[in-house]
């Protein structure tokens, strides 16, 4: 469904989204953290020509959308008065924040019915443009959207949304592929030391904590997939742990299963490091 480039830079995201529209299965709102705005644009405008793409009705929804009809063409040029509704500071605005006065236009515009399948697409949603006033009108619409209507709060960090948006929708990381984390260190990319991957156990509570620390601090940086590092983990202590102690082994890789686990459901990646660490303080004692 969604161009080829898309996919091959963003193998997780776009699969995601094929599979939410395929299944009926969109949710009311998402959160897009990545740090490629233009990409983020991009995605939303495929997602929209996708659900209002005109060609050959009623269309198999399962097709990539034509980029021919009036819909596409509309929403490509971002001038669809419907289909796509972009949300963005005003331009002559000092402190880039998003008009309460927006907000409430586009409430009005939700209150009435439309043919097409709306999305809202909010260029910028940190707290510097969209502040807890504005947000706080928005909310009860993102909780109870009108029919065929999804909102989508683009951001670069997940950290400056303000949590009443976060928990009334579904955070999708549109992160680039990045080669594995052994690669990474080859090129010096990531400054994760073999020592990371071999002496996984933390000593103590503050240990524990500051290793989680500059593991997702490091990770962060490089745009790098938190499961590649999880990954990276397991089989960097299986031969050490595997034969010697194999209490150990099942335990660390419990873990790290519980760990991939997390980040399926869409818990932020730093809360996974975290708690992947804290639990690991709790290892079995060698035989
Ligand atoms: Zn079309």
């Amino acid at each position: 469904m969604f161009p080829n480039d898309l996919q091959t830079i963003y193998p997780e995201a776009t699969k995601f989204l094929t599979n939410a529209v395929l299944k009926n299965r969109l949710a009311n709102s998402y959160v897009f953290i990545g740090k490629d705005s233009n990409d983020l644009l991009k995605i939303t405008k495929t997602l929209a020509k996708i659900l209002n793409c005109s060609r050959d009705l009623p269309r198999q929804v399962s097709t990539a959308p034509c980029e021919k009809c009036t819909n596409c063409k509309w929403i490509e040029r971002d001038e669809h008065p419907q289909a796509l509704i972009t949300v963005s500071p005003a331009p002559e605005s000092k402190k880039e924040q998003i008009k309460i006065d927006k907000i409430r236009e586009l409430l009005n515009t939700l209150n009435t019915t439309s043919e097409y399948f709306r999305v809202i697409y909010f260029q910028a949603s940190g707290l510097q443009s969209l502040p807890p006033d504005s947000c706080n009108l928005l909310l009860k619409t993102v909780e109870e959207t009108p029919g065929r209507t999804i909102f989508i709060f683009a951001n670069q960090s997940r950290n400056d949304i303000l949590g009443t948006i976060l928990s009334r929708s579904q955070t999708l990381y549109v992160s680039k592929k990045s080669a594995s984390i052994l690669e990474l260190i080859k090129t010096n990319i990531t400054n994760l030391s073999d020592y990371d991957f071999t002496e996984c156990f933390p000593k103590n509570l503050l240990d524990s904590l500051e290793k989680s620390r500059k593991t997702h601090e490091l990770l962060e940086k490089s745009e790098t997939d938190i499961k590649d590092y999880l990954t990276n983990l397991g089989t960097a202590n299986y031969d050490l742990l595997k034969y010697k102690d194999q209490k150990q082994y099942c335990f660390l890789y419990k873990r790290l299963t519980g760990s991939y686990l997390k980040l399926k459901s869409f818990i932020q990646p730093k809360i996974v490091i975290e708690d992947f660490f804290l639990s690991l303080l709790n290892k079995p004692t060698s035989f």
